[in-house]
């Protein structure tokens, strides 16, 4: 299987002011792109694992049998589709409140304010570049956690509910160095949460 582009469900300017077009628009056409591209190549050199699932992929990456730097390039560039793919898909221009998570989330966290408290501070601490998680464990608990570069939830056997990307390239033109910025301006796009 060849992976491409999902489509992008609303416009490059629909998440402004919070995201700006052109930031969007790299993003989505150039950094999704490449990971999509690079990983493409890999699993040509591996037609086995070409029509498995990505996540299995990812949750099973060390018993796969493939080189241990192209084990590398898979969990990096699978990694950096997943993530997009579900990144993309959780923001929008309208609120799309999922009232059961929310419900789970106060009951886990005590408050919507507590819990967005605790991930932002996930997200504005993790060094250089990855992702701040909500996930489902094993067990059907949430958790949060942040991961470095583009390390996917599945790796660990837990499924992603929504992520914030801290790469510099999702924020860097408007928010510069100013990463907590992007972080409050983020809150306003993610569809899932009042
Ligand atoms: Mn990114």
């Amino acid at each position: 299987m060849t992976y491409k582009l999902p489509p992008l469900p609303y416009t490059y300017s629909a998440l402004e002011p919070h995201i700006d077009s052109r930031t969007m628009e790299i993003h989505y056409t150039k950094h999704h792109q490449a990971y999509i591209d690079k990983l493409n190549a890999l699993l040509e050199k591996y037609p086995q694992y070409e029509k498995k699932p990505l996540d299995g992929l990812m949750k099973s990456l060390d018993s796969l049998s493939v080189a241990e730097a192209d084990k590398m390039t898979l969990r990096n560039h699978g990694g950096g589709h997943l993530n997009h793919t579900l990144f993309w898909s959780i923001l929008g221009p309208k609120k799309e409140v999922d009232t059961a998570l929310v419900i789970e989330i106060e009951k886990t966290y005590g408050s919507m304010d507590e819990f967005k408290k605790d991930f932002s501070a996930l997200a504005l601490n993790r060094f250089g570049s990855g992702w701040a998680w909500l996930v489902r464990d094993g067990n059907g608990e949430l958790k949060m956690y942040s991961t470095p570069n583009q390390d996917s939830p599945y790796l660990t056997g837990d499924a992603p509910i929504f992520g914030l990307d801290v790469w510099e390239h999702a924020y860097y033109l408007t928010y510069q160095n100013r990463r907590a910025d992007y972080i409050t301006a983020w809150w306003q796009v993610l569809k899932l949460l009042p």
